[in-house]
Formats: structure tokens, sequence, C-alpha cells
């Protein structure tokens, strides 16, 4: 049988694209290395609760994001939080509310200098250059140098990357044009929304392939031979596969790509998030029902190599967010989670997640200065070394190879062999890249494409 489509990855951007095919009467064959569908999207499950330890957010929830209209239709209702306190600890304790209004005001003026710069930064440049320089608006808080440099590395979580290697010239260009504003969160999960998506697809003719990795993409004469243990043959086909997988996965493809796209592969960056989740018995820490999130600034130096779990957590800034104040559905849990940046994550992924688990414990109990019961369950991802992922997602950084643009993210879309091989993934997306919607667009962006060629009959 020769499939219209295969669609290689079972993400966001492939259950799109799939969704959208199958729709419209095509023959659609999804194949996917995991045994889950999801990708990048995966809920941790414990009885009623549900934590996306992935992606988690519907960003621009109410300013238009693709991914709402997708769970609407099929469905699945989404949450923004309920409002909550902020708490900020700086070494010697908790902050004054207004210390944490005066850090924000000035590091959101810092930001927004470093957004329009001009003249047009070198691409040497880092966002902690334009940050940390002496007449930044970062200092203008009033608040001590170290606790404003503390703060600013809660930036490092959204750009994946610490400020010293995020580009001053691209990090955050498309923030005029991406979904953005309003975040919620999807009810159940965001793993079990795109199996919805695809269960969609699988209603109108979809066939799904789990445990499939794809080893060989071969263009034939008109169409493409997909290899993933067996041999499948299709007009057109959709590769989703991750840009960290794809710098790896070069060689799969006959012939080669040109030159002028793996130079673009090679070069993009790929930037590191991972996420600590402790469950605990009771949420046993300070003002558990009413503070949405606690950010920590560091009480010891950065972390350098060989430094314990411990003192890399006490070495850096930390984002936990707190399910014991209930501000998502279904209700209160006694969830502590910390968003880990580029350096934490990089130094507590070498070891065993338990320690990583048992230091974080000691750690809360340091910083609250209270006792807690040991936690009952430890979850640490490894979205760096999962062979299927190599990393969060793309991010600007003066670590690429060569001159980099936001254009990069285009030649990353740009369809090959005649058309015949397109590319769909949160890569391709310049305005929205790293993000569920830009996946999301994506995949609904070469679902378009590949149905007009095959009306035009490829
Ligand atoms: C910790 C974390 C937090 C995040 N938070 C948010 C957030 O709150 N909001 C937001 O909008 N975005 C967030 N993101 C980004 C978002 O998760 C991604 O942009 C999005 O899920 C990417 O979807 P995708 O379809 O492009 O890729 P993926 O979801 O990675 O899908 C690609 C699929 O290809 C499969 N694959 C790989 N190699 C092969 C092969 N050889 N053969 C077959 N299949 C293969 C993979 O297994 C995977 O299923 C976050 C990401 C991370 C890691």
């Amino acid at each position: 049988m020769t499939f219209d489509t295969i669609i290689i990855g079972a993400g966001w951007a492939g259950a799109v694209a799939a969704r959208q095919l199958s729709r419209s009467g095509r023959k659609v064959l999804v194949l996917e290395a995991r045994d889950r569908v999801g990708g990048r999207a995966r809920t941790w499950v414990h009885g009623s609760n549900t934590i996306d330890i992935g992606c988690s957010w519907i960003h621009g929830y109410k300013e238009g994001n693709p991914a709402r209209g997708i769970a609407e239709e099929l469905g699945v209702t989404a949450h923004l939080p309920k409002a909550a306190q902020p708490g900020l600890y700086g070494p010697n304790g908790a902050l004054p509310k207004e210390t944490a209004v005066a850090l924000g005001g000035a590091l959101a003026s810092a930001v927004a200098a470093a957004r329009t710069p001009f003249p047009v930064p070198e691409p040497t440049e880092s966002l902690a250059d334009a940050l940390f320089d002496s007449e930044s608006k970062l200092f203008t808080s009033g608040v001590d140098r170290d606790t404003a440099l503390g703060f600013a590395r809660t930036l490092e979580v959204p750009l994946g990357l610490k400020l010293e290697n995020a580009s001053a010239r691209w990090a955050g260009w498309e923030g005029a044009t991406n979904f953005s504003g309003s975040d919620a969160a999807p009810d159940g999960g965001y793993e079990a929304l795109v199996a919805r998506v695809l269960d969609d697809a699988m209603a109108n003719g979809a066939q799904v392939r789990l445990n499939a990795k794809v080893t060989e993409i071969k263009e034939e004469a008109g169409g493409v031979i997909v290899t993933a243990g067996e041999q499948y043959t299709c007009k057109t086909a959709i590769v989703t596969i991750p840009l960290g997988v794809l710098k790896r996965s070069l060689g799969i493809f006959s012939p080669s790509l040109p030159e002028r796209y793996t130079e673009v592969v090679e070069g993009v960056h790929v930037g590191v998030l991972e996420k600590l989740l402790l469950r605990y018995s009771e949420a046993w820490w300070p003002n558990a029902s009413t503070t949405g999130g606690y950010t920590f600034l560091p009480t010891g130096p950065a972390p350098s190599e060989g430094s314990s779990a411990l003192e890399v957590l006490e070495g850096s800034t930390l984002i936990v967010a707190n399910f014991g104040a209930g501000t998502l559905p279904p209700g209160p849990s006694p969830i502590l989670l910390a968003y880990l940046s580029e350096t934490p994550a990089t130094a507590l992924l070498k070891l065993p997640a338990e320690e990583v688990g048992a230091a974080f414990h000691e750690f809360l109990q340091k910083r609250f200065g209270v006792q807690g019961p040991k936690p009952e369950e430890v979850e640490l991802t490894q979205w760096l070394n999962d062979e299927f992922a190599l990393g969060a997602t793309t991010t600007p950084s003066v670590k690429s190879q060569g001159e980099r643009s936001p254009m990069d993210f285009k030649e990353l879309s740009r369809p090959l062999w005649d058309g015949k091989l397109g590319w769909a993934g949160e890569h391709t997306e310049m305005e929205n890249r790293g993000s569920v919607a830009g996946a999301v667009i994506s995949g609904l962006r070469e679902a378009a494409r590949v149905e007009w060629l095959l009306k035009k009959g490829v």
C-alpha cells in the first residue's frame, strides 16, 4: 500500500498534521519511535493529579493560540491559574513584597531595553553582556547587585540557556509576534490532549505505529520510502523529528540533505529545561495554600564541576511551582515542582534522581526554615538525555555555529525533494519557535502544503 503521507513523530506537530490530512480523506501513517504519543508533551499522573513535566502552558490562551481551538473542538477544557501570592527568597529568608516588586520592575525595564537594542549587538554578544552592564536598568531597584543578578537568572528558565549563552541579538526577537499574554493549562494534561488529536485522526482512517523508530528516509521516483523495521512507501513524507535528534540523524536521509540545510541543522542551538517534582504526604511548607510559587535566589557560589546536588541547588536561581495552593484543577495537592534551567539541569542530570530529590528536600527545609516529612515520590525529567528529544527546544545562542538569525527557522521549514519531503515541529516556525503553538502551526502549515501537492498529483 502506498500512503499519501507518512508522518515521522507523534508529538504536537505530527498529530496535528495527521488529523488535518486524514480529515481530507488522505491515507496517513504516523511512525513514532517511543512507546507513547505526545513527544515533549508528557504528563506525570498520580491518582487524580496530572502534572505536565514537558510542556504545560497554552501560552497566549486568550490571544488566539491555535492549540486552544483544537482542544475546544475535541471537548478538552483548559484553565487559567487562580490568583495566588508569589514568594521570593533571598539568602536570609523571605524577602518583602516591595523588594520583589522593585526587582521585577527593574528586570522588566532591563529586558525591554535589551529587546530593541540599537546599534544591533554583535552576534557574539550575550544577554548577560546587555543585562549585567553597569548602566543596565537591572540595577535601578535599590536592591543590592548580587540579589539583582540572581533575580535576572529567572529568565534562564524560558530561555533554556544561561544568560551568558543567550544571544543578545536574537533571544526574544519573536516576542512581538508569538502567542503570549495569558497562559492556561489543559485539564487532564497535555499528553492526553495530543492523544485525543491522534484518536481523532485515527477515527478518520489514519494509522499510528508506536515503537517505530525511523532509520531511513529515501527518495525514489514518484515518492519516498521510509524504513522503521519494515519499509513503507508514500507520495509525501513530513518529518517532525526534534532538532536535537535531527542533528544526529542526518545519515538517515538518502540522498543526503543539501549542505545549506545541514549547516542550519548543525548550527541552530537546542536549549535545556528540566523539571524536578517532589510529591509529599502533606503540604508542609509555609503559606502552602496561598503562595502560587517560590523563587529562590542563590545562597552559594555558582555550581562547578564536582559540586554536590545540594551545592548545585544552593548556587542556582530556582523557580518552584506550588501545587499545594490549588490554583489549577483538580485542586490542591502536596507537590512542589522546580524548573531547572541550563546550569543546574546539566549538573544535576549527571546524578541519580533519588540523590537529587533528597538534596532538593534538604534544600527546601533549609530555605523555608522548617522540617517536613520525606518526599514519597521524586520525578526528574531527562529531556537532555532522552534519545528522542535531546534537549528542550530551539533557542538563539551565542554558542551556535556560524551566522545565525530567525531566518534559520524558515530555512528548516523548506521542503526538499521537489516538495515530497516536508518538515514540521517547533524548530520550523520562525514566529513561535520553542512552543506548542509553533509545533501546531507547523503541523497545520505542512498538512496544507502536502494537501495542495497531492491535489496537483505528485
Ligand atoms: C520541560 C519543557 C517545558 C515546556 N513548556 C512549554 C510550555 O509550557 N508551553 C509551550 O508552548 N511549550 C513548552 N515547551 C515546548 C513544547 O513542548 C514543544 O515545542 C513541543 O511539544 C514540540 O512538539 P513537536 O511536535 O515539534 O516535537 P515533539 O513533541 O518532540 O515530537 C517529535 C516526535 O518525534 C519522535 N521521534 C524522534 N525521532 C524519531 C525517529 N527516528 N523515528 C520516529 N519518531 C521519532 C519523538 O519521539 C517525538 O514523539 C516545553 C518543552 C519542555 C521540554
